[in-house]
């Protein structure tokens, strides 16, 4: 927990509200880019830089959907003084046709077999979608008697952080209290909640309470990661978040503009190259699969700290100097 009073008086120096100015000369992000570039600078080059954005989908993203829409439209309902838990198990098993999100009925079909996996946690779908009903129906009901009540659903935001770049994003939900104090809330469908490491700087956090300063001038009081598969929530942020996250995306950012100017997006080649589009080792990838050749060898099955090719910013280098060499003969052919 933390003292929303003091993080706020930090942060209102590094806050203000986007002007059109802003729009024209000012980098935008969110806190996905973001994580993105920090996770693997490499990775970031070929999403953001060049485009190469895969649009294929997977079960745990479009299960993520689908059960973002159930809490939402709950949510909405309660506020409208009637919940239908009827409407909200048929939207969950056949999802929304009019915003293109398929239920669970086509999700099981569509990834049969991942389906019916148990993960690694030791816990199978039907268990997560039994531990979804149930932690749907205590957050409805605790509206009733907790002294929080919905305020805002998939709320969207945007502000100048340090007057240099943009910073925009969606908030799942923000409750409110008699007194107007908030709480910001962060639905997951993970399998496990985050490592105690993470908890006290979320990035995440950070930047939405950073949203809410900006558009409420306050911030939320709390900010939980609700696990809506497993039933289960984690509290985020401690005293000092506002300091340390403000040094961390200046680093982040510096990071990211100093890329960008030498044009050599480096590698981080970890286990989480299993998952990424551009890895030959992950067997979910089609459209940009071995785009990358600095993966790691690491597979659930086969647990390889090694990678496929190092990298060397000389050979990039060398490249550039020939792609030059190219530019270069080319403006010359065009010359004569
Ligand atoms: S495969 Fe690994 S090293 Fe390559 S872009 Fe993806 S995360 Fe980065």
């Amino acid at each position: 927990m933390y003292n929303n009073i003091i993080e706020a008086e930090y942060l209102k120096d590094y806050v203000r509200p986007v002007t059109e100015e802003d729009r024209n000369k000012l980098p935008t992000y969110s806190h996905s880019k973001l994580e993105v570039y920090e996770n693997c600078p490499y990775r970031y080059g070929l999403q953001y830089e060049q485009g190469k954005r895969s649009d294929e989908t997977t079960l745990a993203l479009e299960l993520g959907t689908v059960c973002h829409r159930v809490y939402e439209i709950a949510s909405q309902m309660w506020k409208e003084g009637m919940v239908n838990y009827n409407d909200l198990k048929f939207l969950l098993e056949y999802g929304d046709t009019d915003e293109k999100i398929s239920g669970i009925k086509d999700l099981s079909k569509k990834y049969f077999e991942e389906w019916y996996e148990t993960d690694s946690e030791g816990h199978t779908y039907s268990w997560k979608m039994g531990q979804f009903d149930k932690g749907l129906r205590e957050y409805v009901d605790s509206f009733n008697y907790n002294g929080w009540f919905p305020f805002k659903e998939e709320y969207d935001f945007e502000f100048v952080f340090n007057n240099r770049a943009i910073i925009h994003g969606f908030i799942d939900a923000i409750l409110i209290n008699t007194e107007g104090d908030m709480k910001c809330l962060d639905y997951k469908t993970s399998k496990k909640p985050f490592p105690d490491n993470k908890i006290p700087t979320s990035q995440q956090f950070s930047i939405y309470c950073m949203g809410m300063l900006n558009d409420f001038g306050k911030l939320p009081v709390q900010c939980d990661y609700k696990f809506i598969l497993l039933n289960q929530e984690q509290n985020a942020l401690t005293n000092g978040f506002a300091k340390r996250i403000v040094k961390k995306l200046n680093t982040v950012l510096d990071n990211i503009d100093k890329d960008g100017k030498s044009g050599i997006w480096i590698p981080n080649s970890t286990p989480l190259c299993y998952w990424c589009s551009y890895s030959s080792t992950n067997p979910k990838a089609i459209q940009y699969k071995n785009e990358c050749e600095y993966y790691s060898l690491w597979t659930p099955t086969e647990k390889k700290w090694d990678v496929n090719k190092r990298f060397n910013a000389l050979d990039l280098t060398k490249d550039k100097h020939v792609d030059k060499i190219n530019n270069d003969n080319n403006k010359r052919k065009l010359i004569f």
